[in-house]
């Protein structure tokens, strides 16, 4: 079955203002977000934890690139994956459909013509790596993806079930 992807100019920084992590103290799932009104990457920025109740404030100017951490306390992303032979991350849930939305398109639509120079000068879509548009690689770097979703499940469930083994 054919499916199919359409760049529709989301950015990373949309993606910004929800950033799900790893509590450096006690390693369970915690966010970091926007807590001004206003969306743009350098609005100030709380760190929660629900578990153990750590809180930290970002109200700096500068921000660091996302390797496997996030920008602004530059702690673990929950969404980490080794796949290929790469690092597969994610900021957020909805990044993480958005990647995977990309990946098991079949055909893939950029848009218009006349939006060219907007296209190459950086959506997400248009700076994927080569590793992730392969096809020969889709299928692992969908059962990755796949095995952050359960993830995430887990992370929503009560601390006292057992995690069911991921889904292949
Ligand atoms: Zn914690």
């Amino acid at each position: 079955m054919t499916k199919e992807f359409t760049d529709t100019k989301e950015t990373i920084y949309d993606f910004y203002d929800l950033i799900e992590v790893e509590c450096p103290d006690c390693g369970s799932h915690a966010i970091v977000r926007n807590v001004s009104d206003k969306s743009g990457m350098f609005s100030p920025r709380r760190f929660s934890c629900k578990k153990c109740g750590k809180q930290k404030e970002w109200n700096e100017q500068g921000l660091g690139s996302i390797t496997d951490e996030d920008p602004y306390f530059g702690y673990k992303l929950w969404f980490l994956a080794s796949s290929c032979g790469h690092t597969l991350y994610a900021l957020n849930e909805k990044h993480l459909d958005f990647l995977r939305s990309y990946v098991e398109a079949t055909q893939r639509k950029r848009p218009r013509k006349e939006n060219e120079s907007e296209i190459r000068n950086g959506t997400l879509a248009s700076r994927f790596p080569a590793w992730m548009k392969s096809a020969k690689n889709r299928e692992e770097v969908l059962r990755s993806i796949e095995k952050l979703k359960h993830k995430k499940g887990c992370a929503n469930q009560s601390a006292h079930t057992t995690p069911a083994s991921a889904p292949r």
